[in-house]
């Protein structure tokens, strides 16, 4: 009751949720009754859930904060929260994002802005702004996001939570509204480390529904949250990410993590990814082009919204999606189908697809000189709402850091470092090799 009397009180000041589960205090009676006296089945039994507004469960609506999924309600629930359900966790409500998780700031969304609890006239990140904000503010202890490009990691560092995305195919993406199918994932937001790794544990493992999925033991994150040892460890430092652009109170942030570290005996090795540069550029080509294609099926005759009145079927399509779609979902499905278009997918599609292939090689060999990468979450903290709505290159390029780990599949994270001179909090970003999330949690519970 605690946590959705607050949700409810701060809706319009943070607006984090789309949607309130009104039936979450039931859930928690019905669970209460059933456990009375009986030792819970796991630590995260009774836990309030954000869900993402992006992720299916049953009986709610899920809009992508997109005016074209307006009025649909889902069949049925994304594995991921299907298995956290099953540990008696409640959801308590689903929250804000750039409409189809495409922006960096929860700008996008149709249904106007989250705002950060930190300092209300800057964005929360994005495009999971709401997660992030929703266990910033406490309105929750856990949240879900989808991380495609960064969207978990910089409203994380934004909002000064940890923020977890996993190594491609830990978590089934069944349930998931697709953006970039070889690029999306699923991972908590949680205050403490603990949380987030619990989290992980339960939804990870294989699914039938997402061929994707591979069938690692979750349990061996558990062990490597306990076992792994500061000292010793050896931590990548990709010396030119840390020059130009990036803001001067962030750098000195990470100096201190530094410092702290190396007092644990963590050996710092210089590290160089020639080709990390270029993230962006591929992302963009990707990205967008899995977009387009993952977008068809928005055409007013199976979800939501539909334009009434028109005169055939072809302009109810066109209608349909001139009015239900945003202008950043369109410019990205514009970009990606001109990128598979005919004529034009040897120099953009294919060569992206080279350079991401580079990027990832990159990265498995700098994991033989280190067990774990820092760097930057985001080049500046939170901005103000409008600062970069002008201008879409400015707004892609605060996730220069993290977009290459989903070029390469790797797990990161984003763990909080305190905060800069205005008192805005700093996100230190950790990069690991496959299936190292239980050896990054245990680094950022260091650090945080
Ligand atoms: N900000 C990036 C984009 O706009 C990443 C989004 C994401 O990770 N979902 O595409």
């Amino acid at each position: 009751a605690y946590f959705l009397d607050r949700t409810r009180s701060l809706s319009g000041e943070i607006h984090a949720c789309l949607s309130v589960n009104d039936n979450a205090i039931n859930r928690a009676r019905q669970l209460d009754n059933r456990l009375r006296g009986e030792k819970p089945p796991s630590p995260l039994t009774g836990y309030p859930l954000m869900i993402k507004d992006n992720l299916e469960v049953r009986d709610m609506p899920t809009t992508c904060a997109s005016r074209i999924l307006e009025g649909y309600r889902s069949l049925r629930t994304a594995t991921a929260v299907s298995r956290l359900l099953s540990l008696g966790t409640i959801i308590l409500g689903k929250t804000n994002l750039d409409e189809f998780a495409m922006g960096s700031s929860t700008e996008n969304s149709a249904f106007g802005p989250t705002r950060n609890p930190w300092d209300p006239s800057r964005v929360p990140g994005g495009s999971s702004g709401g997660s992030a904000a929703a266990v910033a503010a406490g309105l929750a202890p856990l949240s879900l996001g989808s991380d495609t490009g960064g969207s978990i990691r910089q409203p994380a560092a934004f909002c000064g939570v940890i923020g977890v995305k996993p190594t491609y195919g830990r978590i089934s993406r069944s349930g998931l509204v697709a953006f970039a199918s070889s690029l999306d994932q699923i991972g908590p937001f949680a205050v403490e480390a603990e949380d987030a790794l619990e989290a992980l544990v339960a939804m990870s493992g294989a699914d039938p529904l997402d061929m994707t999925t591979e069938g690692r033991d979750p349990e061996e994150m558990r062990r490597d949250f306990t076992q792994t040892s500061l000292s010793g460890l050896r931590l990548g430092i990709p010396a030119a990410l840390f020059g130009e652009g990036l803001d001067n109170s962030i750098r000195e942030r990470l100096a201190d993590v530094r410092k702290g570290l190396s007092f644990d005996g963590v050996r710092e090795e210089e590290i160089e990814l020639a080709h990390a540069a270029m993230g962006i550029n591929v992302y963009y080509v990707l990205a967008t082009s899995e977009a387009a294609s993952n977008l068809c099926r928005f055409d007013g005759v199976r979800y939501g919204f539909r334009a009434a009145g028109s005169a055939n079927l072809r302009e109810m399509y066109e209608e349909t999606r001139d009015k239900g779609f945003g202008l950043e979902v369109k410019r990205r499905i514009l970009l990606g189908t001109f990128a598979l278009s005919a004529g034009y997918q040897e120099a953009f599609y294919r060569k992206a697809r080279k350079v991401q292939a580079l990027i990832r090689q990159e990265f498995l060999d700098a994991f033989s000189r280190c067990d774990v990468i820092m760097t930057p979450t985001s080049p500046t903290p939170a901005f103000s709402f409008g600062e970069k709505t002008g201008d879409p290159l400015s707004m892609y390029l605060s996730d220069i850091y993290t977009i290459t780990a989903n070029l390469a599949g790797l797990p990161a994270l984003s763990v909080p470092a305190g905060v800069d001179a205005d008192g805005l909090p700093v996100g230190v970003h950790l990069i690991g090799p496959p299936w190292s999330e239980g050896r990054l949690l245990a680094v950022a519970r260091e650090i945080s």
